[in-house]
Parts: structure tokens; C-alpha cells; sequence
């Protein structure tokens, strides 16, 4: 499934297509949504952005159209008029001038208005999202310091999007190294500076690789570039430390940490110690 990262990208190239353009064509498959086909032509898209793995595409008008990719969706871009050949299941249609965009197999679609946004369970479970560059690695702190977060193991409130929104597995792995900090602690069980150093990496590794993962051109970028340390990376050695890096199962997601550098699983109250 991608991850915050990913789908933020995929949603920047449906900005580009799309937003601030004049709809000229709109077509829903779902009978519920068919009603605002005609009242959305003439109307402008006006913002695409995620939530989290949700995208929320604003209307002229106050209408805010709300999918959640799930496993199977996927959004194109196409010239308008075309309709590429697929075995897919078309959802969405939202056409332009000289662009299209269009959905495919997702089947979690609904019109929300800017004032019901608020009201969604989705929305409204989902924590912040690590993308949205207002957090702060204060914030962050604090959040997981809530009695609702403080004493659950990070390997699986890293993947809980109600603490925040946009990780997902690869994501969890990199943090945690980043952070070194081994995968069975709680946040309760930090001491300030594991916690800050937790609370910068859950924000920097997935804004890191939502500028720089996959750049074509490297030499553009001045700074770090996002690349694996740990994922996928069993068997080799870890660049910080030289230990070799391990892979397990853990919250049923392929697991990959340095048991050096980030303390061994076997004994979580030794490796707090040493932090
Ligand atoms: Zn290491």
C-alpha cells in the first residue's frame, strides 16, 4: 500500500492537471454521486489535497469530493477526451479543457461539503498529518505523549493512523532507525532526548522522501536524499554502526532494524537503559 509520501506525489500530479481549470465534463459511476454531474459543470476544481491515504478534491461551489484509494485505487492524468484502455472499473471522471482525471477501483467515494468535512469518521479518527509542514516536532512530542499513545509499542502505533497520518510500513522502519530506538518501547518509556529525536524523524524521514524519493535528477538536490537504511536491507550492514541488520514480523508487517545501534528485541528494558 503506498505511503504518505507516495500518495502525496500522485496527488501533486493531479494538481498540475487540473486545479484552478473549468470542469467540462463529470461523470460518476456510483448512482449516489450521478445527481452532481450536472451540478458540478461550469464549476472549478479549486484544491487537491490528502489526509493521510484520503484525497479530498474542493469544488467552486463548497462541494469537497472524498476518496480513499484503499488497496485497489488509482488516479490518472489524461488528455481530455481520452479514455485509456483498461480492465479497471472507471469511478470518477473529472474533465477540463485540455485535462482529465480519473479514477479507478476505489469504492470508497463520497460529496462532502466544506462545512460536513469535519463530520467524517475517517477525518475525524485520523491524526495529524506528518506532510502537513504546520506540525511541528513539538507537537509531535506531545501527541505522543497522551494517555492514549504513551504506552503502546511504537512498532504499532507507528502504523495507526490516528496517531498521525500519511506513514505506513517502510516509513515505520526508517523512523525508528533514524531515531534509534528499537520497536518494542513506548513512548512512556523514552527518555527526552530518544523522545526528541523520535519526534523530529517521524516528521523529517516522510518529508525527506516526499521531496527526494525517486528523484531522477540528484543533482538538483543540495541536501539529504531519502534512501533505505534498514528496509529491505537484511543481511547488510548498518551505515551507522557497521552491526548487521535484521528483519522480523511485527503489527503482522515485515519488520527491518539494526539490533546494534537500535537495541535488540529480546530485551527491551536492557536496551531503554542504554538508550
Ligand atoms: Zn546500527
Amino acid at each position: 500500500m503506498p505511503e504518505g509520501p507516495e500518495i502525496r506525489r500522485a496527488a501533486d500530479k493531479l494538481v498540475d492537471a487540473v486545479v484552478g481549470k473549468t470542469l467540462t465534463r463529470v461523470w460518476f459511476a456510483f448512482p449516489g454521486l450521478k445527481r452532481y454531474e450536472t451540478e458540478l459543470l461550469g464549476q472549478q476544481i479549486r484544491q487537491i489535497e490528502t489526509r493521510g491515504k484520503a484525497l479530498l478534491t474542493y469544488f467552486s461551489n463548497g462541494r469537497v469530493l472524498y476518496s480513499h484509494n484503499q488497496l485497489y485505487g488509482v488516479w490518472r492524468v489524461v488528455n481530455a477526451g481520452e479514455s485509456p484502455e483498461t480492465k479497471r472499473d472507471l469511478r470518477i471522471r473529472l474533465e477540463t479543457q485540455d485535462r482529465a482525471i480519473l479514477l479507478y477501483s476505489a469504492s470508497d467515494i463520497e460529496m462532502l461539503t466544506v462545512d460536513s468535512l469535519g463530520e467524517h469518521p475517517f477525518l475525524q479518527r485520523i491524526g495529524p498529518d506528518v506532510l502537513d509542514l504546520s506540525l511541528t516536532p513539538e507537537q509531535v512530542r506531545e501527541r505522543l505523549l497522551l494517555p492514549r499513545f504513551r504506552r503502546r509499542r511504537l512498532s504499532g502505533l507507528l502504523l495507526d493512523q490516528a496517531f498521525l497520518a500519511g506513514l505506513g510500513n517502510y516509513l515505520r522502519v526508517e523512523i525508528l532507525w533514524q531515531a534509534q530506538i528499537a520497536p518494542q518501547h513506548t513512548a512512556a518509556e523514552l527518555n527526552e532526548e530518544q523522545l526528541q529525536r523520535l519526534s523530529r524523524a517521524l516528521l523529517e524521514i516522510p518529508r525527506l522522501s516526499y521531496t527526494t524519493r525517486g528523484a531522477v535528477d540528484e543533482n538538483r538536490h543540495h541536501g539529504a536524499i531519502f534512501s533505505f537504511k534498514v528496509f529491505h536491507r537484511d543481511g547488510e550492514s548498518c551505515e551507522r554502526c557497521g552491526g548487521t541488520i535484521e528483519r522480523t514480523v511485527l503489527s503482522s508487517r515485515p519488520f527491518y532494524w539494526c539490533p546494534h545501534c537500535q537495541g535488540s528485541l529480546a530485551h527491551p528494558s536492557e536496551s531503554a537503559k542504554a538508550g
